[in-house]
């Protein structure tokens, strides 16, 4: 520890670091050394290391012996270029303390201004200003933030509601302008700041029971404590959650001479962008206040200025803007604005100070955008030749593309509206709707031309119909692979799941939350995005008619090396996906033609196949069964002309079919030419006690090869029309939940068998159809290569092979992972993003002992993980052949591998490979 350097400097002379040193010097301390040199109007100052805050909590909150030195050193530097001394009675100088870790957490710590005002340098400050009243408010400011942040918050202070010495005092200075009439904080006079100071003082005292330090060098070490405790603090730790902000990072302290935008009407403050943050339009776009402090720009207080003519709008055309106020200090700034986009080459989110007519820069970084403005602001800087293609596809992230293709939740009106609950987000984007609490009312409202949430405990395949007529699903049980969630995405639908604190009363068509009441017909609104359930209903933004999408797209798949294909169950999905550029269906679930429009008479076929007693009964059901079958196959394989569609065969545990209602049970007993009663009872001899490892999968097969058959059949006799109609058909047969080789070379056998009988009755020599399987259970991994011997191709499961492997019901997760999650046990969810830790070792390990037997192996992945941006990076990393998952995620999943091409291999030449695989693909 001895010899680190904790502090670095910056200034017009000698500044230390520079931008390329966010992990050390924080985001704001990095641009401000790279803004010193460039040699732009930055006030002098410090800034104090990440590693100083990690060292300092390490030290259980003390500060390195040899900080006190560094910080000396580097105030003497500060106070040589400023031409005032820190805590001189004539002509001192006054410093801010503000947090800055590696990437922005936006008012989620602390600052502190105005240090090192005191009994000793006001009256210095005053002769020097000529300016009583600014000095003493600047004082009852110091206080205010000082008692909040250092001597209240980062002493673990935490009073009632409503009872934090801010609010207090906030309130005394409220007492103050009502007995004296004042309208706003400027009507104070000098002697009205300077009585409030000292009952500002005396309360500090008496709640907080310390007197308000009087020493410059006590509030500079207080504040610079404070903020590194702030890295502690409630909101910043909620934050780091939400945003995957690793707790060691730390934050860095700028510790920067103060400029003053309220020294009158020649001093101004503002905020600007480079261009419009929410529309990307390459437009100088901001706001400022004149004879003002940063924070009553942000604060809301005052309406602001328009910085320019140009971007003037209804809330402040009145108002003058800085071009015409101050039109040289404008041009200043505008010159800075360019100087700024041309080096960082991007969009910059800048803080500025106009003291007495002098133009100060005190913050510059990448700012914050909406995925409009992303997408607008890459394509516009790659035309301008600001930035090349590489840079366009890294610059959108992957949440971005999503916000575009997803009618999305109004942010400005999320602000205000109340949340009444909150749960896992399953399908993104927004919805507005009346609550409904059954899918038949769904159906019938949504008939009506309502707009309806389909709020239900938790979702089964008989309410597919009312899923699909809602505008959004909330569901208060589940996880994020439960039904309504895999639906949900599938049809990019907003849906939120798992809402624990909702209480569905279906029979009463009302539910609870929280003490509150909602009956059917009342309106909610979920951010399916985020998880948040609203009151009301709140207007939705549709960004996705934006036309620069497709030449993005384009650009992308310039860098991609792994495939993206969809998990489509019907043609209209297939098309959906085609539209956003899947390569083929990497997951065909075929029982899902028995839920939803048109499925009854499949169902009920299916149930009869399901209940019946005898092989002889079961034949007869299964080919009943058959034209249905092939009907939808082939309706699929045709939609993908020729893309390769990766059919799954019948999956599920049977007794999910069983028919339910009496009415239902009535109508197959009739069908079966049993009774009712028998009915029931051969349903109940199929319950299983944990189904998700009971009969399902390639145990159906194994079990009622006939099914098998019947399901191989309609694929070959699909596939074999198709061509004699001119067509083209890529089926593959994909034998699900397998476990040992054994299994494969049963299935492989039927598989053989009906192909020749196929070709035989179409009179064709072959129709192709790879045969592979899904890899979803650890030993299949574990003995993957003795499964690669049999299998042409694997597709990992990740739902089950979580699930397995981890040992956790998908179905039942509501129920322990939030804690899990909550008490940081597990990182993130498993189903939503890969474990690559664990179920990624088994990943890893099953490709490379599956390509050891069969060296061109085509490995995918299928389960809900595969349009997770981080999960995508690892299966390139991985070397699989391509990713498949829902349509709306096709172009999140585009993204996401090129960008872990990119990353994987940033100083190749992507271009001349990426065209060679282009052209393979479009064969
Ligand atoms: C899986 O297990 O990952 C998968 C895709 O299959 P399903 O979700 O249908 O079990
Ligand atoms: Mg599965």
């Amino acid at each position: 520890m001895k010899n680190k350097k904790y502090v670095y400097f910056f200034g017009r002379k000698g500044t230390e670091g520079n931008a390329s040193q966010k992990n050390l010097l924080g985001g704001k301390g990095a641009n401000l050394a790279e803004m010193c040199r460039l040699k732009l109007p930055v006030p002098a100052g410090f800034t104090v290391t990440t590693e100083c805050c990690t060292d300092y909590f390490a030290n259980g909150g003390k500060f390195p012996k040899i900080l006190d030195a560094q910080v000396k050193a580097a105030v003497a530097r500060m106070e040589a270029e400023m031409g005032m001394k820190f805590g001189d009675p004539k002509n001192p100088l006054l410093v801010s303390c503000r947090s800055g870790a590696r990437k922005s957490m936006p008012g989620m710590m602390e600052t502190v201004l105005n240090v090192g005002l005191s009994s000793k340098t006001i009256p210095g400050l005053i002769e020097k200003t000529r300016n009583e009243r600014f000095v003493y408010d600047a004082y009852r400011r110091l206080i205010m933030m000082y008692a909040d942040v250092v001597m209240e918050k980062a002493e673990g202070i935490e009073p009632e509601e409503g009872q934090g010495i801010r609010k207090q005092l906030d309130g005394m200075l409220g007492d103050v302008k009502k007995t004296k009439g004042y309208k706003s904080d400027t009507d104070l006079t000098a002697d009205d700041l300077k009585e409030l100071v000292v009952a500002f003082k005396q309360r500090v005292k008496d709640v907080l029971g310390k007197e308000f330090p009087d020493d410059p060098w006590q509030q500079l070490w207080g504040g610079i404590g404070a903020v590194f405790k702030s890295w502690n603090g409630k909101r910043a730790v909620s934050y780091r959650r939400i945003e995957g902000i690793p707790d060691e990072w730390g934050t860095a302290v700028n510790v920067q001479a103060m400029v003053f935008g309220n020294m009158g009407e020649s001093s101004a403050t503002g905020v600007a962008f480079s261009r419009n943050p929410a529309t990307g339009e390459n437009q100088f776009y901001g706001e400022w206040l004149v004879n003002a402090q940063g924070e009553d720009v942000v604060a809301g207080i005052r309406t602001p200025n328009p910085l320019n003519n140009a971007t003037k709008n209804e809330q402040n055309k009145h108002l003058p803007s800085l071009e015409e106020a101050m039109p040289d200090l404008y041009r200043q700034l505008f010159d800075i604005r360019t100087t700024l986009e041309n080096h960082y080459r991007d969009m910059q989110d800048i803080e500025f100070t106009i003291q007495e007519g002098v133009l100060y820069m005190l913050q510059c970084r990448n700012g914050k955008r909406t995925g409009t403005a992303a997408l607008n602001m890459a394509m516009d800087m790659l035309a301008e030749k600001l930035i090349d293609e590489k840079t366009v596809v890294a610059r959108v992230e992957p949440a971005h593309l999503d916000q575009l293709l997803h009618p999305f939740v109004d942010p400005a009106a999320e602000k205000t509206a109340a949340v009444i609950a909150k749960g896992l987000p399953a399908g993104p984007g927004g919805a507005a709707g009346r609550i409904v609490f059954t899918a038949e009312d769904a159906v019938a409202w949504a008939a009506k031309g309502e707009r309806v949430v389909l709020v239900r405990e938790e979702t089964n395949p008989e309410d597919i119909e009312g899923m699909r007529a809602a505008q959004g699903i909330l569901t208060a049980r589940g996880g994020m692979t439960s039904h309504a969630a895999l639906v949900a995405r599938g049809w990019g639908k907003c849906c939120i799941v798992g809402a624990g604190e909702i209480h569905v009363d279906v029979h009463g068509r009302k539910m609870n939350v929280g003490g509150a009441a909602f009956a059917e017909g009342d309106w909610v609104t979920l951010n399916g995005t985020r998880g948040i359930v609203y009151r009301g209903k709140l207007p939705m933004v549709d960004a996705s008619e934006n036309p620069r999408f497709k030449a993005f797209m384009k650009l992308v798949d310039k860098f991609r090396t792994l495939g993206v294909r969809t998990n489509a169950d019907t043609p209209e999905d297939a098309k959906i996906a085609r539209a956003f550029g899947a390569e083929g269906i990497g997951l065909f679930r075929t029982e899902h033609m028995f839920y939803g429009a048109g499925s009854d008479a499949a169902l009920f076929i299916l149930r009869k196949m399901i209940l019946s007693a005898t092989p002889d009964e079961r034949r007869k059901a299964v080919a009943e069964l058959f034209p249905f079958v092939k009907r939808d196959i082939k309706a699929t394989l045709e939609a993908m002309e020729g893309l390769p569609v990766t059919i799954r065969l019948l999956d599920p545990p049977l007794h999910e079919f069983v028919p339910q209602s009496a009415e239902k049970q009535a109508e197959l007993a009739a069908a079966l030419g049993i009774a009712a009663e028998d009915v029931r009872k051969r349903g109940d001899a199929l319950h299983e006690n944990n189904p998700m490892m009971g009969h399902r999968g390639v145990r159906l097969g194994i079990t009622y090869p006939e099914v098998t058959e019947m399901q191989v059949r309609a694929i070959f006799e699909a596939a074999a029309e198709l061509k004699k109609e001119g067509k083209a058909a890529r089926p593959e047969i994909m034998i699900p939940v397998t476990c040992d080789a054994n299994e494969l070379k049963h299935q492989k056998a039927i598989i053989a068998r009906v192909k020749a009988e196929v070709c035989k009755q179409f009179g064709v020599r072959d129709i192709p159809a790879m045969v592979g399987t899904m890899i979803e259970i650890p030993r299949a991994c574990l003995l993957a290569d003795r499964m690669a011997a049999e299998a042409e191709f694997f597709s990992f499961g990740t739902n089950d092979l979580t699930q397995m492997g981890f040992g956790f019901s998908r179905d039942d997760i509501g129920g322990f992972l939030p804690h899990y999650l909550e008490a940081k046990i597990l990182k993130a969810d498993p189903f939503q993003t890969i474990d690559q830790d664990g179920i990624g070792q088994l990943i890893r390990m099953a490709v490379e002992k599956g390509r050891a037997v069969r060296k061109e192996l085509k490995v995918g992945i299928c389960g809900e993980q595969g349009g997770d941006p981080a999960s995508v990076a690892f299966c390139h990393g991985a070397g699989l052949t391509y990713v498949s998952c829902s349509p709306f995620r096709v172009p999140i999943a585009r993204l996401a591998a090129a960008q872990a091409a990119l990353a994987a291999a940033p100083a190749k030449a992507a271009k001349p490979k990426a065209k060679a695989r282009m052209a393979v693909r479009r064969r």
